[in-house]
């Protein structure tokens, strides 16, 4: 066997193909789901070919665009409350050539009023009993909720509605290597609770 290199013209970035690609291919402020905790959620969310994805609080967008460029036939409706993130997630969205990402500027769960269910449902922003409930209430197919939660109230909301309707909850606890003063520390983020059902 014969060892083939493949050389890549050019010296930009390239973009990996595998779920949780790095934070600096989108503009942000701070505000983003940050990449190894977007592969899980995007590894929970399970994108399939065709189907279509709400992101609810989008942010910069990241989530909604790693939906989309799982598979050129996937669609997604991204909702977000703040008027300069929407902006900067159209643009994340077009500067990465992506041309099917629906953005809707507005708050849930006001904004999702009188629309069907999607096949999947991202909740990274706005999370509250009644976006819950409307969610439950909506018309239409099966569909994969996932919801991250940062906050103890965030986190109490997702245990009530674990033990309501059941699903998983996964608790992620993830930590950097920083200095510390000649040596080295580990610095852990807020642990976040992950919540996957299927309505
Ligand atoms: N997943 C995003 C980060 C989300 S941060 C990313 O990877 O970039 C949470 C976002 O939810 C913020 O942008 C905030 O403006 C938005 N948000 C908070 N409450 C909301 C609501 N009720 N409706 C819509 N968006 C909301």
């Amino acid at each position: 066997p014969v060892a083939v290199g493949i050389d890549i013209a050019g010296d930009g970035g390239v973009m990996p193909r595998a779920s949780g690609i790095g934070d600096q291919w989108f503009d942000h402020d701070g505000q983003i789901t940050k990449r190894p905790v977007r592969a899980l959620t995007l590894s929970a969310l399970a994108p399939r070919p065709g189907e279509t994805l709400w992101d609810i609080g989008c942010g910069s967008g990241s989530v909604a665009i790693e939906w989309l460029l799982s598979h050129p036939s996937t669609q997604a409706v991204a909702f977000e409350a703040d008027p300069a993130r929407a902006a900067r997630a159209r643009a994340n969205a077009d500067r990465l050539g992506v041309d099917r990402l629906t953005i809707i500027e507005g708050r849930a769960p006001a904004v999702l009023h009188g629309r069907a269910r999607p096949d999947a449902i991202f909740i990274g922003g706005g999370l509250s009993n009644e976006l819950l409930e409307r969610i439950m209430d909506l018309r239409g197919k099966p569909t994969r909720l996932v919801a991250n939660a940062v906050t103890l109230e965030s986190e109490s909301l997702l245990a009530h509605w674990h033990a309501r309707i059941g699903g998983d909850l996964l608790r992620i606890e993830l930590a950097t290597a920083v200095r510390l003063g000649t040596r080295r520390g580990w610095r852990s983020s807020y642990p976040l609770v992950q919540w996957s059902v299927i309505l």
